[in-house]
């Protein structure tokens, strides 16, 4: 049976480990030719190797996703290689918890170049080869954190939701080109960046918070509905905001 991104071709930034990850592996058993971005180059270069061991087809590349220079030339090997660009994850962030009264001007711009402006440069190089090939679905992970406060982290809020009506306007912009974007908000997600802080039971409990389902996900939980999206099965989708967060926002 052919699978669901049989023929496409996907870029997942920070898909060294965690979330991106997750949708690397599950996106190349589903038949895509995948693009494992990282500024981890190792563990991305790992990650391709086991793709392929499993007689799946990737690449992994460098990529610190605030450089335009960059993205350009990741897009243009890409392009070169495989012909095509039809799906890109704009995965790669950090986390800062820091409040507006510790945070400091180099950590604020710093959260946003990553968080924030490596997705309009991820969609902004992307867009001539979607535009060539007319079509497209791009992805950006936001965060339950781009659609309500916590009172702390003042960075990742603002650039998560910077992340979330990025994806509204460009949803817009470009469904003249066939190109969808959505954007995916993750609760809390067991993964390198949340390990530490769900190894304490009472930090676990706050993070949690009114998740309903009281658990943390795996990466897998989120990368199923990032597959969704990929795939043409949500092709009257564009604009929207998926939310996977155990009932989070619920309440
Ligand atoms: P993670 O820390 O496990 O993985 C993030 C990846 O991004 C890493 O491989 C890292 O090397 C990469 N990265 C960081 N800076 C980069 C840069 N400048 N260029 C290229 N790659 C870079 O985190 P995760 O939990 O898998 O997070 C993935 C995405 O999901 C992030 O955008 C995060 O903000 C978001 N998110 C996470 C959670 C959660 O609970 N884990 C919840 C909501 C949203």
């Amino acid at each position: 049976m052919a699978g669901r991104l049989e023929g496409k071709v996907a870029i997942v930034t920070g898909a060294a480990r965690g979330m991106g990850k997750a949708e690397a592996e599950l996106f190349a058993k589903e038949g895509a030719k995948v693009v494992v971005a990282d500024i981890l180059e190792e563990e991305a270069k790992q990650v391709a190797e086991n793709i392929k061991k499993n007689g799946k087809e990737a690449i992994a590349v460098k990529l610190d996703v605030s450089k335009a220079e960059e993205w350009k030339k990741l897009v243009d090997m890409v392009v070169e290689k495989w012909g095509k660009v039809d799906v890109l994850v704009n995965n790669a962030g950090i986390l800062s918890m820091a409040g507006v009264e510790q945070l400091t001007e180099e950590e604020w711009d710093k959260v946003m170049n990553i968080n924030a402006k490596s997705q309009f440069l991820g969609i902004k190089y992307v867009l001539p080869a979607m535009k060539k090939a007319g079509k497209g679905s791009i992805i950006n992970i936001s965060s339950i954190y781009g659609i309500i406060g916590s009172g702390a982290a003042a960075a990742y809020h603002a650039s998560k939701g910077a992340s979330r009506l990025l994806t509204k306007t460009v949803a817009a912009e470009l469904a003249k080109y066939n190109i969808r974007v959505n954007s995916i908000h993750p609760g809390v997600i067991r993964t390198p960046m949340t390990d530490d802080l769900l190894k304490d039971p009472n930090n676990a409990k706050g993070l949690l918070g009114t998740t309903v389902l009281g658990r943390p996900a795996e990466a897998i939980e989120v990368a199923n509905g990032a597959l969704f999206l990929a795939s043409d099965e949500s092709s009257f989708m564009t604009g929207s905001e998926l939310v996977i967060d155990g009932g989070y926002t619920a309440l």
